[in-house]
C-alpha cells in the first residue's frame, strides 16, 4: 500500500500556511488490510480509517458516482485498484486536488499548483456539479484565501450558477449546508462568501432574506452607504475585522431582514424593521439548524439593534426591559455581544467605520448598574416570592435613574 497526504495540507504547506489537521488516502490497499494493521473504521460501510496513534484520517482512494439526489445519493467505489489520479479527480477544487508522498513528491495532475500560483479556484471536473455543497465550499475557500489574491474561476463560477439555478441545492441538509456557513464566517473575510453565493445565484437559493436586502434603499443621512445589502456586507466586514465570535457574525448577517420586506412607497424609512424581520430571522436560523446562542443572538440583535443605538436616549424604564430581555443577570455574556453587534452594525457604515460608539460603555455601565443591586436587603425586609421580583425591579429601576442621570451630568 502507498500513503499520501492530500487535500489541504499540501495546499496549505505549498501557500505558506500552517497546517492544522492532515487528510491521507491509502492506495492499494483493501479494508481487511487496513484493520488488520491497527486502523480503526470510522463508519460501518465508508472507506475511512483513524490512524492508531495519529488519530488521523486515512481514507482508501475511492471513486463516487452519483445515484440520486443529495448527498445520501451518492455511491462510492473503494478498492485497491482505485488510482491515485481517480480519487484526486473526484475531489472539489485544483488546488485540493493534489497528493504528496513521505519525500514531499507532487502528484498534481489537474494542476493544481499552476492555480495556485494564479490565485484560481477552479473545479476539478464537470463532475463537481454532482455535490452542490461545493458551491458552498468554493465560496469559502474564496472568503479564506481572498486576502491572497484568489477568485473563482469564470467557468467555474458558471457551474455554480448552473448549480443553483437547477435547484439541486435545496437538496443539501441543514447539517452539511450549516458547516460550511459556519466556517466561512469565521473566515477572515466572510463578506466574501456572500458576494460569490450571490453572484452565482447561490444566495437567492440558500438565503433569499438576505439576497432581497440588495437594491434597497436606507437613508443616506444615516447610511451613506444607501444600500442595505451593501451594508450588511461592511457590518459582516466590520466583525470580522473586530474578531467576533460566530454568534456575533451570524446576528450581524441577520440583523436588517425586515428592511427586505418594507413596501416600496415607505423606502428609504423603514419603520418597525426590527419586528417585520424577526419571523425572516427565525425562518433562516431554522433552515439551517443554527446551534441555539447563534439563533438566540440573532433574534435578540434583529429585536433590540436600534435600541442599542439610542441607548442613550433610552429612559431608564425602557432600559430596564431591555436589560430584563437579555436576561443580563444570568447572561452577562449574550448581553456583551449584543452591544458588540449594534457596534459592529453602526461601524458599517460608508465613512463611519472609526466613529466611536460611546453607546457600548453606556449599556455595559447600566449592566452593571441594575446587576448590583443587592438582593440580600429586601430578602432581609422580609419580600418574598413575586414580591420580591417587583421589589427588585423597583431597585434596578432607581439604580438606573442614578445611572443615567451621573452619566448626563
Ligand atoms: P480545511 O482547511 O478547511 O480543512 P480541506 O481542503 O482540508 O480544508 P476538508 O473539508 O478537510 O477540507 O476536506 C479534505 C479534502 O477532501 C479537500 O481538500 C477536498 O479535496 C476533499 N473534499 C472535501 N469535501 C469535498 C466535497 N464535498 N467534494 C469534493 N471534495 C471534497
Ligand atoms: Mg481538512
Amino acid at each position: 500500500m502507498r500513503i499520501y497526504k492530500v487535500g489541504g495540507a499540501v495546499r496549505d504547506r505549498l501557500l505558506g500556511k500552517p497546517v492544522t489537521d492532515i487528510d491521507w488516502v491509502v492506495v492499494g490497499a483493501t479494508t481487511e488490510e487496513m484493520l488488520a494493521q491497527g486502523y480503526r473504521p470510522v463508519g460501518a460501510d465508508f472507506p475511512v480509517f483513524l490512524h492508531p496513534k495519529s488519530g488521523e484520517e486515512y481514507a482508501l482512494a475511492r471513486t463516487e458516482r452519483k445515484s440520486g439526489r443529495g448527498y445520501g445519493g451518492f455511491t462510492f467505489h473503494a478498492s485497491p485498484e482505485v488510482t491515485l489520479e481517480e480519487d484526486l479527480i473526484r475531489r472539489d477544487l485544483t488546488i485540493n486536488a493534489m497528493a504528496e508522498d513521505d519525500q514531499q513528491n507532487l502528484t498534481d495532475p489537474y494542476h493544481g499548483q499552476r492555480d495556485l500560483e494564479a490565485r484560481v479556484l477552479r473545479h476539478v471536473s464537470p463532475a463537481f456539479a454532482e455535490d452542490p455543497l461545493r458551491v458552498l465550499r468554493a465560496a469559502r475557500f474564496a472568503a479564506r484565501y481572498a486576502g491572497l489574491g484568489f477568485t473563482v474561476a469564470p467557468e467555474t463560477l458558471e457551474l455554480m450558477r448552473q448549480l443553483s439555478e437547477s435547484g439541486e441545492l435545496k437538496a443539501l441538509t441543514a447539517e452539511r449546508s450549516w458547516k460550511e456557513i459556519s466556517r466561512a464566517l469565521m473566515e477572515d473575510q466572510p463578506r466574501v462568501f456572500i458576494e460569490v453565493l450571490r453572484e452565482c445565484g447561490a444566495l437567492k437559493v440558500l438565503m433569499p432574506e438576505v439576497d432581497a436586502l440588495f437594491g434597497v434603499p436606507q437613508p443616506a443621512a444615516h447610511h451613506p452607504e444607501i444600500d442595505t445589502g451593501v451594508h450588511t456586507l461592511s457590518v459582516l466586514e466590520q466583525a470580522a475585522q473586530h474578531k467576533q465570535p460566530l454568534t456575533v457574525r451570524w446576528a450581524c448577517l441577520l440583523h436588517d431582514l425586515g428592511k427586505g420586506l418594507t413596501p416600496e412607497e415607505e423606502w428609504p424609512r423603514h419603520i418597525a424593521h426590527e419586528h417585520t424581520g424577526l419571523k425572516l430571522i427565525k425562518a433562516v436560523n431554522e433552515r439551517f439548524k443554527a446551534p441555539k446562542d447563534c439563533q438566540e443572538l440573532a433574534l435578540l440583535v434583529g429585536q433590540y439593534h436600534t435600541h442599542g443605538h439610542r441607548a442613550l436616549e433610552l429612559k431608564p424604564s425602557t432600559l430596564l426591559d431591555l436589560l430584563q430581555s437579555f436576561d443580563v443577570y444570568r447572561r452577562p455574556q449574550r448581553f456583551e455581544e449584543f452591544i458588540a453587534a449594534c457596534e459592529m452594525d453602526a461601524r458599517g457604515r460608508k465613512g463611519l467605520e472609526q466613529r466611536s460608539y460611546p453607546q457600548a460603555d453606556y449599556l455595559r455601565g447600566a449592566a452593571t448598574a441594575a446587576r448590583n443591586v443587592a438582593v440580600q436587603p429586601l430578602l432581609e425586609k422580609g419580600f418574598k416570592g413575586p414580591e420580591l421580583g417587583e421589589a427588585i425591579k423597583r431597585e434596578r429601576l432607581k439604580a438606573l435613574k442614578a445611572y443615567k442621570e451621573a452619566a448626563s451630568a
